[in-house]
């Protein structure tokens, strides 16, 4: 199988092409068309198989072809367990959207605020964050997210097994209820099919 038989948009393969990506993983394969289509899905990846890609690609393609709108609130918000990790989605969502006009920055702890601050006021497509830090900015009212069209659940397992399932909690219903919810994990533990029952709609599963 190709990346061309995905429905992916041209500058998304060019950039996939550029990097020396010749075939989808089998996550990408199965879960890169629903979410295209704008399914909500329930994916079971494991760390190294892909899945960034598998969220990262129909996340662009549709924030670059969708209703740009002029508001400068983020329009796709991605959770994550670590900053390691935000740093990592973030490196991999500029590669993959090299050729479009999507701006994306990060958001988590350790680090001061104010830089943040200044990203978030400047304008932003996507928001990248680890659920503590993005608390303290909702707490704060420096972030907006009623505009957020897309939600990213990563490795969400792992967030769950950190405490986070009250800030999740809490950010979910901080975000619009019309949006497309995609839910990454290496397992589906019973507290994630849980948040999946309660926060998202209709999800396709999807394990490889
Ligand atoms: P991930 O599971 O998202 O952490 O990805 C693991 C690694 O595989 C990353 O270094 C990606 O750049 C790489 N990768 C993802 N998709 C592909 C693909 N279709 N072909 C080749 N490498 C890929």
């Amino acid at each position: 199988m190709s990346f061309d038989s995905l429905g992916l948009a041209p500058a998304l393969l060019r950039a996939l092409a550029d990097y020396g990506y010749t075939q989808p993983t089998p996550i990408q394969a199965a879960a890169i068309p629903p979410a295209l289509e704008g399914h909500d899905l329930l994916a079971a990846a494991q760390t190294g198989t892909g899945k960034t890609a598998a969220f990262a690609l129909p996340l662009l393609q549709k924030l670059s072809t969708s209703g740009q709108t002029m508001t400068r609130r983020p329009r796709a918000l991605i959770l994550t367990p670590t900053r390691e990790l935000a740093a990592q989605i973030h490196e991999n969502m500029r590669d993959y959207g090299k050729h479009i006009h999507v701006s994306a920055t990060t958001i988590f702890g350790g680090v001061g605020m104010g830089p943040q601050i200044n990203a978030l006021r400047r304008g932003v497509d996507v928001v990248i964050a680890t659920p503590g830090r993005l608390i303290d900015h909702l707490q704060q009212r420096t972030l907006d997210l009623s505009a957020v069209e897309t939600l990213v659940l990563d490795e969400a397992d792992r967030m769950l097994d950190m405490g986070f399932l009250p800030a999740l909690k809490r950010i979910l219903q901080s975000v619009p209820k019309k949006r497309q919810t995609l839910l990454f994990s290496a397992t589906f533990a019973p507290a994630i099919k849980a948040l999946a029952l309660d926060f998202m709609h209709n999800p396709r599963e999807i394990s490889v």
